[in-house]
């Protein structure tokens, strides 16, 4: 019986919790191990926008859509886009069905539908094995666990894909520098306006400035540049971090109008290096019974397209269902696999395709294109 499964999740992003809430409203008890030491361990990064036939279709299966509409921003679903004089070139501010969440507040959503204990905290895998009964997890701790099931929801860099695949993700060669900007309606009303109620890019010279609107009057700025993937770690080291960062960015957006420098400007504070790493589009393994990977861990992509979290919520609720269905949950996660593998292939295609357009010498006009191709 699907009931009695052991199964095992590695990772409790948004796939992790996903999955795990999934299978808790069938009647299935699973164990969420996260290597982060508690929730407010680290910055979860900037607002999502929830596709209706993806990340709400799996909030649904989920059984949260109600709640996730008390969190939804459906007023911030707007786009622009700039040049780098600082000219608006396009301007929708409507909505639409694709509304925003700040992830930390999508995590949150998920983890208070979880029963008290499903997650267990500061629980990194260091290995994923094969044994008589199932599948060995050992912790980097030392600890071992066995279960029937283990599903690889550990993002980029998963443990448990080594079981399934030897590929690695490849760097694509853009890194964003994330900052953020708080509280910009009444300390910084000119950044405000300029980034309207959604999402900003401003493209040239190969590279980017976006910006988006996330919940409280808060600005995630991504800085997008075509550089070694260690680009800026050398300013960690400086006396003034910031200010030895802001310099070096300043220098790469030289050119470019003080209306959008002023993103990268003092009133911004940096959050993070995000290098841009994808698997090769059409990635896949030979089937294995009772272990799986999904979300980035199956098939990390470059966010432009705005895919990534989607289909790995909908990849969990899908899995879930697979593994509740009864006996023959097997043969149900194998298909599942298969659509898994169709659906991200052309997914990643198109997030390579985006970025590196967007990245390009005329990545303006291509990202204008696109933009008025979505309106017509
Ligand atoms: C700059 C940027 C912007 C993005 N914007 C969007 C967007 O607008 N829309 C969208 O849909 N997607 C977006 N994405 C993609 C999205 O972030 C990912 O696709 C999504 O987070 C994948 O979810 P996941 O649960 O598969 O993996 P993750 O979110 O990476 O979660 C993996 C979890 O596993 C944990 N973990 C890792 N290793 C271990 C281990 N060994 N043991 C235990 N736990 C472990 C991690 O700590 C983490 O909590 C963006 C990505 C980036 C980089």
């Amino acid at each position: 019986m699907a009931q009695s499964l052991r199964i095992g999740i590695v990772g409790a992003g948004p796939a992790g919790l996903t999955l795990a809430r999934v299978l808790q409203e069938r009647g299935i008890r699973a164990s969420v191990f996260e290597a982060e030491l508690s929730t407010s361990h680290r910055t979860q990064g900037g607002s999502l926008d929830m596709h209706a036939e993806s990340g709400q279709r799996a909030l649904q299966i989920a059984g949260l859509y109600g709640a996730f509409g008390d969190i939804a921003r459906y007023e911030d679903q707007g786009s622009r886009v700039y040049d780098r004089s600082g000219a608006l070139l396009f301007d929708e501010q409507e909505d639409g069905d694709r509304p925003e969440v700040d992830r930390g507040i999508l995590r949150d959503l998920l983890l208070a539908s979880l029963a008290p204990d499903t997650v267990q905290w500061g629980m990194r895998v260091s290995s994923v094995q094969c044994v008589d009964d199932g599948f060995e997890l050992t912790f980097v701790e030392g600890q071992t666990a066995r279960f029937d099931v283990v599903v690889g929801t550990d993002g980029a860099w998963s443990r448990t894909r080594a079981q399934l695949s030897p590929i690695l993700p490849f760097y694509t060669g853009v890194l964003f520098v994330e900052l953020g900007i708080d509280d910009v309606d009444r300390q910084h009303p000119d950044i405000a306006n300029l980034v309207g109620r959604g999402k900003i890019f401003a493209l040239g010279d190969e590279k980017g400035l976006i910006a988006q609107r996330n919940a409280n009057g808060h600005v995630r700025v991504y800085a997008a540049l075509k550089v070694p993937e260690d680009w800026g770690r050398e300013s960690q080291s400086a006396a003034d971090e910031s200010k030895s960062l802001r310099d070096q960015l300043l220098a790469e957006f030289e050119s470019w109008d003080a209306s959008l420098l002023s993103l990268i400007g003092p009133a911004a504070t940096h959050l993070a290096f995000r290098p841009l790493w994808s698997l090769p589009p059409g990635h896949r393994w030979p089937h294995q019974k009772g272990i799986t990977v999904i979300g980035d861990a199956a098939h990390l992509m470059t966010p432009f397209g705005g895919e990534g979290a989607n289909l790995a919520m909908l990849d969990a609720a899908e899995l879930g269902l697979a593994l509740a269905s009864g006996d023959d949950w097997p043969r149900a996660v194998e298909q599942f696999e298969e659509t898994m593998w169709t659906r991200a292939e052309g997914a990643a295609r198109g997030a390579l395709e985006g970025l590196n357009e967007a990245m390009s010498i005329d990545g303006r006009e291509r990202v204008l294109a696109h933009m008025h191709s979505h309106e017509a």
